[in-house]
């Protein structure tokens, strides 16, 4: 089994997350005790989470470069971004190792395919629906994606960052969110990524008309994947 480093904190309610599913992924695929191996290197949130309200993104690259060394040294083979918005300093981390990361828009566009679907909501942070570094990775897998519109592409980072990364899960907010996913339905959507670590916290497929695809259960296949060679399987 490859050992698997994971960059986490971003934030620590879906890193839990990823740790779970890593090690229940692996217990599934190999039965008996088996457990993944794997480092995790968990950041103080509050400090990223300035740096990106401040557009300060190569103060924040450094932070997960840094990171990303120190998995390396660890002995990480590989590495995974355990957050869709840090995606957009995924070239500076990318350059400052050696080892591979596992990018998520990667991951989660293939999903998409796979389930044979091209046309795609996208809900995440204002940064991941706004801003061209992940929307351009799924549209480079030929998905064409949807965001909201404007007063719905505040409510959903609002609840992301004011209740889900505080462990906070709100019957009111998966409302919204349920809304929010039927007006994309609505626009021609035939998908809906969940395009935040932390909204499968939220969400699960019963709360969707639409195929959900959530990030952090993707990654975390995506890296199962790559963690066992199939000697290993
Ligand atoms: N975990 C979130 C994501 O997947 C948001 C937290 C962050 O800003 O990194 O985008």
């Amino acid at each position: 089994m490859h050992r698997i480093g994971l960059i986490g904190g971003l934030s620590w309610e879906s890193s839990a997350l990823y740790y779970h599913l890593l090690n229940q992924g692996i217990a599934t695929r190999l039965g008996g005790a088996h457990s993944a191996e794997c480092v995790l290197y968990s950041v103080d949130f509050a400090e990223i989470e300035a740096m990106q309200s401040s557009g300060r993104w190569a103060d924040a690259g450094r932070r997960l470069a840094q990171a990303a060394q120190s998995l390396e040294a660890a002995g990480a083979d590989f590495v995974l971004i355990c957050t869709n918005t840090m995606h957009k300093v995924y070239d500076d981390v990318q350059a400052a190792v050696s080892i591979p990361l596992l990018h998520l828009g990667d991951a989660t566009a293939a999903a998409v395919r796979a389930a044979g679907l091209t046309r795609v909501g996208l809900l995440g942070t204002a940064f991941t629906m706004e801003q061209a570094f992940y929307r351009d990775r799924l549209e480079q897998h030929g998905l064409t994606v949807f965001v909201p519109g404007e007063e719905d592409r505040q409510r959903v980072p609002s609840v992301i960052y004011d209740e889900l990364c505080h462990g906070i899960v709100r019957p009111e907010s998966r409302a919204a969110y349920r809304e929010i996913i039927g007006r994309l339905m609505d626009e021609g959507a035939q998908g809906i990524i969940l395009g935040c670590t932390e909204i499968e916290l939220l969400i699960s497929q019963q709360d969707s008309p639409l195929p959900v695809f959530p990030t952090t259960q993707i990654h975390v296949e995506a890296a199962l994947d790559r963690a066992l060679t199939a000697a290993d399987r």
